[in-house]
């Protein structure tokens, strides 16, 4: 029985509301401290002039039943929305042109956006044999080992911005990709193992990134953490700066937090750091002199969100995608760009579009030093290009994260391990959150249901 166990959870974004959720479930005492007044952390949805704004993810993939769980037991169903036909559709941009990403082998033979040369060499792939060195490879080295250069520049380079913000020379296959490395080391290939690991993937209930579907809610991805946290009541405290941890010498932790003019401490038998890591350096760097160093060598680039509005009438590009991914190799100042709109309903009315650019990235992390408002005039002038809009925008708004996704570079996995070492040497301390396990929404609840069995397992 776990009743009067007591958990402190750090961060109240979706991996510390998911895994509050589920421990509390469980009869743990759990109480969450969350520093800003308001709970969901990088998801962050506001309404200005009639138009809905995610300002962080714009939506999830339902990689794990947990979200249908938690949609059910929220009473979530009329607010929870699949994306549209559409979102299946993706635009790449080439030579100034939109191509959509080919689906199909049908589709990919007729593309134009990879020439005869790329798609022979796409067919040599079951036959290169596998690296000495994965662990330690980038996504860049390991793809165009496998499927040639111009598929690294044209559909990689591209998607690892659109996931990551991230470049695939920086960020490690293993860590960043960690389903797409085990293809290779289990069946040897990207292309056999796809097909080989589908029964796998089945029997643990699992959905790969590619076939799950997209899904948000009508009023914006804030939804759900706002479900989870009124579920949880008062257990959620908001505007509460964690200061410090400290070990007492009974083997508890008192948690110490400023909550308006004064500090209180909370003892715990657990807690739970769902925070990100320049920010979990702070409160646990005292601990252990390495951890400092694993914590700190973690890279998180700055991100700038730009929203969009326009009349629907002055945009001559077919709204019928999920958005574009611009290649390194075109040379624009933004990573690319979702029509919020068109695969989501709510954020705009019929007679006009929403879209949500992202600009920079650790493609081009020194944005943040030129004037923004010259940074955000470059991007729309070029995206008005692209969408051939003759009209002038309705609406432009805009969200700066300054440091906004932590990379999993190269050598990542040593800071993976550390971690994992870490917990073992100082029991009742679990170091959660994006930067282990993966950065997506649905794999930040997956997650959270691993760190949540960490945390009976103690006990
Ligand atoms: C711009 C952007 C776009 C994205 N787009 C997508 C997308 O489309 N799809 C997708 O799947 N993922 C996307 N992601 C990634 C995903 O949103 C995040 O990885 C995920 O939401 C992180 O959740 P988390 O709970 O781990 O951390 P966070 O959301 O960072 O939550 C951590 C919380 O800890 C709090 N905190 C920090 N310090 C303290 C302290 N000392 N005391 C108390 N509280 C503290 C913070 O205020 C914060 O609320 C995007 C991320 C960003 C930034």
């Amino acid at each position: 029985m776990n009743t009067g166990k007591k958990i402190v959870v750090i961060g109240s974004g979706i991996s510390g509301l998911t895994a509050a959720y589920l421990l509390n479930k469980e009869d743990f005492d759990v109480t969450v401290l969350e520093q800003k007044e308001t709970v969901g952390g990088s998801i962050e949805t506001i309404k200005e002039n009639d138009f809905l704004f995610d300002r962080g993810p714009n939506s999830g993939l339902e990689t794990t039943s947990l979200i249908q769980q938690l949609v059910k037991d929220l009473n979530l169903q009329d607010q929870f929305v699949y994306a549209n036909k559409e979102g299946n559709k993706r635009y790449i941009l080439r030579d100034s042109v939109l191509h959509a990403l080919p689906m199909s082998p049908p589709a990919f033979i007729k593309s134009k956006l990879f020439s005869a040369k790329a798609k022979l060499r796409l067919m040599r792939e079951p036959f290169v044999g596998k690296s000495k060195d994965g662990y330690y490879q980038s996504i860049a080295e390991f793809v165009t080992r496998r499927l040639g250069k111009e598929f690294l520049d044209y559909a990689i380079n591209p998607f690892v911005a659109g996931v990551y913000a991230g470049r695939p020379e920086e960020l490690s296959v293993k860590s960043a990709f960690p389903k797409l490395y085990a293809l290779e080391e289990e069946y040897g290939g990207i292309i056999i193992g796809s097909i080989r690991s589908i029964r796998k993937r089945k029997k643990r209930e699992e959905v790969s990134k590619q076939s799950a579907k997209m899904f948000s809610f009508k009023d914006g991805m804030k939804v759900l953490p706002e479900a989870i946290s009124k579920k949880l009541g008062n257990k959620v405290h908001t505007g509460v700066d964690v200061l410090s941890v400290k070990q007492t010498s009974e083997g508890n932790y008192g948690v110490t937090y400023k909550d308006g003019d004064q500090n209180l401490t909370l003892l715990a038998d657990a807690v739970l750091s769902t925070i990100p890591a320049f920010k979990a350096v702070d409160l646990f760097g005292h601990f252990d002199d390495e951890l400092v160093k694993h914590l700190n060598a973690i890279y998180y680039p700055p991100v700038l969100v730009v929203y969009l509005v326009y009349e629907r009438s002055t945009i001559e590009q077919a709204l019928d995608g999920f958005g574009f991914l611009i290649p390194e190799k075109e040379e624009r100042s933004f990573l690319g760009a979702i029509w919020s709109s068109v695969i989501f309903p709510n954020r705009t009315d019929e007679t006009k579009a929403a879209f949500t650019l992202f600009i920079g990235g650790a493609r081009d992390a020194g944005f943040v030093d030129d004037v923004e408002q010259s940074v955000i005039d470059r991007a729309r002038e070029e995206f008005e290009k692209v969408m051939r809009i003759s009209g002038k925008p309705l609406h432009i708004s805009k969200r700066l994260w300054a440091k906004a996704i932590p990379q999993y570079n190269i050598g990542y996995v040593e800071h993976e391990n550390y971690f994992d070492h870490f917990e073992k040497d100082n029991k009742g301390i679990i170091l959660g959150g994006n930067y282990r396990g993966g950065i997506s929404v649905g794999d930040c609840i997956k997650n959270a249901e691993d760190v949540a069995s960490k945390v009976k397992n103690l006990f």
